[in-house]
């Protein structure tokens, strides 16, 4: 298939443009580079320097590429800054997706794969997380993901939309060979922070809560490769052949893991010391948070190959040490 993807340059949409050329697909990138890297697209594929939003750019991209179907991976992921900046991610997360959408449908485009979030779940209930839980997101981040889905349903309903909006747990790793990987300014991602602390780029970790209700006191998340992540997105293809699908999977290996656990693995898979800071919760912070993905399991054939976090850590190291500043740019 032609496969438009939105957002290419960045960290998990570069990943799902090298597994689409693997399984057989043609990506064409669209990204106005605002987070993402130019080099973390291939030379040989298609590059648009150009907002999702504008119908002028999209359009004529849909047309002239062909494009059977869009994958949606732009959009501010600051949870912190949704709270202090929410018309950036009204307008960006959500008014710019509505207008993408809109365009799609105007130019008979009907298939579409949407980045949502586990943050649509706000403080889940029970856990692991299926898919069935009530939806309540406490910051404007998980509100303009939630909305999206819902405009999604809506469209499906209405206009023949089919879709699958995956609810990511916590994406991490490095593509196997080392040649992309996780490079966000600024960084607030535990993972590579602590990959930073133990090569002395910064100081220390902080562990923002060593008091929660958890075995170590620190917070629980769900730590998934995002090469896993990407497969995912290839493997609802065919359920989107019937017009008006309307499909919602959690993505996570199901495997919690504590924040002590990964500073613990970081120094194992890097042979390094990392300092550590015990300092305040972070507000907004659920306690645990980790999938029952199942259902993609088991209707998608979704198989995780990084079930272990060590594993997932050695990709992130692997493309830290070969590239310390990231990009680059
Ligand atoms: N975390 C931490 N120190 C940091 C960054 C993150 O203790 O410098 C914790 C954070 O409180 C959360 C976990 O690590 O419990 C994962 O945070 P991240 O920002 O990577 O992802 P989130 O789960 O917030 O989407």
């Amino acid at each position: 298939m032609n496969v438009l993807v939105v957002g290419g340059a960045g960290y998990i949409g570069s990943h799902c443009v090298r597994q689409l050329q693997a399984a057989g697909h043609r990506p064409v990138v669209l990204d106005n580079l605002v987070f993402g890297h130019r080099k973390a697209v291939a030379p040989d594929i298609p590059f648009y320097d150009g907002d999702l939003g504008d119908p002028d750019v999209v359009a004529p991209i849909l047309k002239d590429e062909k494009i059977d179907l869009v994958m949606h991976f732009a959009a501010f992921a600051y949870v912190g800054e949704s709270v202090t900046e929410p018309r950036k991610y009204y307008e960006n997360n959500f008014v710019a997706t509505l207008r993408l959408l809109e365009t799609m449908l105007d130019e008979g485009v009907n298939k579409f794969v949407f980045s949502s979030t586990c943050a649509t779940y706000g403080e889940p209930e029970t856990l692991p997380m299926v898919e069935s839980l009530p939806q309540k997101p406490i910051n404007p981040y998980g509100q303009t993901k939630l909305d999206v889905e819902n405009c999604l349903k809506a469209f499906a309903h209405a206009y023949g939309l089919s879709f699958a909006a995956f609810r990511y747990f916590n994406a991490a790793g490095a593509a196997e060979d080392g040649s992309i990987g996780e490079d966000h300014d600024p960084e607030t991602h535990l993972i590579p922070l602590v990959i930073d602390a133990a090569t002395g780029r910064r100081e220390n970790i902080k562990i923002f809560g060593t008091d929660y209700d958890t075995p170590d006191g620190t917070c629980l998340r769900d730590y998934v490769h995002v090469d896993d992540l990407a497969r995912a997105h290839i493997a609802v293809f065919e359920k989107l052949a019937e017009p008006g699908a309307s499909c919602f999977y959690n993505l996570g290996t199901g495997t919690p893991n504590s924040v002590r656990e990964i500073i613990n693995a970081v120094e194992e898979v890097t042979g390094k010391k990392v300092p550590v800071v015990e300092a305040d919760r972070r507000p907004g912070d659920p306690p645990a948070l980790y999938a029952d993905s199942s259902k993609a399991q088991a209707e998608l054939g979704w198989e995780i190959k990084f079930t272990d976090v060590k594993d997932i850590i050695a990709t992130a190291w692997k493309w830290h040490e070969a590239n310390p500043d990231g990009f680059g740019d």
